[in-house]
C-alpha cells in the first residue's frame, strides 16, 4: 500500500516500485487522500476554462488511467486538497490538512484492515515535498499505521520514500555534465531548500526496467505533465546506468530486518 497526497503523486515518486511488485504478482493499492482539487493546471496546453472548471473529474480520470497503466489499483480516501499557501496565508477551512490527524487515521486504518497490506510506503515527515497535504499524508500513515498495532491486521513494515534526494539530483547531474549535455539540475541543487532533509536510505529497490511504465503513468495526469516537465528533463538511459533504483527509508518494522536491503518485502515470511 502507497498512501500519497494527490493524484499524480504516486506517477512521481516510487511508482516504478509499484509496478515492479504489481508486474512480480503483488497486490498493490494506492490510496489517495485528496482528490487534487486545488491543484493548478500545469500543462498550457489543457489550460483552458473548460478543464479549470472540471479540474476534481478530470484528475480522477487520469487518476485511474495511470493506475491502469502501473497496474495498481487505487482508491481517494476523500479529503479535500488544501492547495499551497502562500506565506502567512491560511488553510481553507474544510482542506485536509485541518482534518484531526486521529479522525483521518481512523479512516485509513479501516482500509489497512481490509486490504490486509504486509508493507506500506509514505512520506517522511518533512513531507518530502512543504506541500500542507504531504506533511499531514505522513503524519495520518504514521497514525493508522500505529494504530493497527491493537487491530485485527498488523502491516509489517512502513517505509518512507527517498524520493529526489540530493544525491540524486547530484548523480545525475555529474552524469549529465560528464557527458556533455546540459543539466537544469544544478539550478536545482543551488538552491537546494533548507526544509529537505538528508534521508538515511535502507533500502533500495532495483527497478529501472519499470522507468518506463513510470514516465508512462506520469503522462496519464496529463493536466499535470507537460512534455517540458523538469519530471521529463534528464535522459532515461543515463538514469537507468546511473541510478536504477528507488530508494526507501525503513521507518518502522514489526519484523526482524538486515539492513541495507533490495526488497521491501524481506523479512515477511
Ligand atoms: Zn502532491
Amino acid at each position: 500500500m502507497a498512501v500519497h497526497a494527490h493524484p499524480d503523486d504516486e506517477s512521481s515518486k516510487g511508482a516504478a516500485t509499484l509496478a515492479r511488485y504489481a508486474a512480480e504478482g503483488a497486490e498493490v493499492l494506492v490510496v489517495t487522500c485528496t482528490g487534487g482539487e486545488r491543484g493548478d493546471v500545469l500543462n498550457p496546453a489543457l489550460d483552458h476554462p473548460r478543464v479549470r472548471a472540471d479540474l476534481p473529474a478530470i484528475r480522477r480520470r487520469e487518476m485511474a488511467a495511470a493506475a491502469e497503466v502501473l497496474g495498481v489499483r487505487q482508491r481517494f480516501l476523500g479529503f479535500t486538497d488544501s492547495g499551497l499557501p502562500g506565506e502567512g496565508e491560511p488553510l481553507p477551512p474544510d482542506c485536509f490538512a485541518r482534518v484531526p490527524v486521529d479522525r483521518a487515521a481512523a479512516e485509513l486504518r479501516a482500509v489497512m484492515e481490509e486490504f490486509m497490506p504486509h508493507v506500506v510506503i509514505t512520506y517522511d515527515p518533512s513531507g518530502g515535498y512543504p506541500h500542507p497535504d504531504h506533511v499531514q499524508t505522513h503524519r495520518v500513515t504514521l497514525a493508522a499505521f500505529e494504530a493497527t498495532e491493537a487491530g485485527p491486521w498488523r502491516p509489517r513494515k512502513l517505509y518512507y520514500q527517498a524520493a529526489f534526494a540530493k544525491r540524486w539530483f547530484e548523480t545525475l547531474h555529474e552524469a549529465m555534465t560528464d557527458r556533455g549535455l546540459e543539466s537544469e539540475m544544478g539550478a536545482v541543487l543551488d538552491e537546494w531548500p533548507e526544509w529537505a532533509p538528508a534521508l538515511e536510505v535502507t533500502s533500495r529497490v532495483e527497478c529501472a526496467g519499470y522507468f518506463p511504465i513510470r514516465d508512462r503513468a506520469f503522462r496519464a495526469h496529463a493536466t499535470q505533465a507537460a512534455d517540458d516537465n523538469p519530471f521529463f528533463a534528464h535522459p532515461r538511459d543515463l538514469e537507468r546506468e546511473v541510478w536504477p533504483t528507488e530508494d526507501y527509508v525503513l521507518a518502522r518494522s514489526r519484523v526482524t530486518v538486515a539492513l541495507p536491503e533490495t526488497d521491501l518485502f524481506a523479512g515477511i515470511a
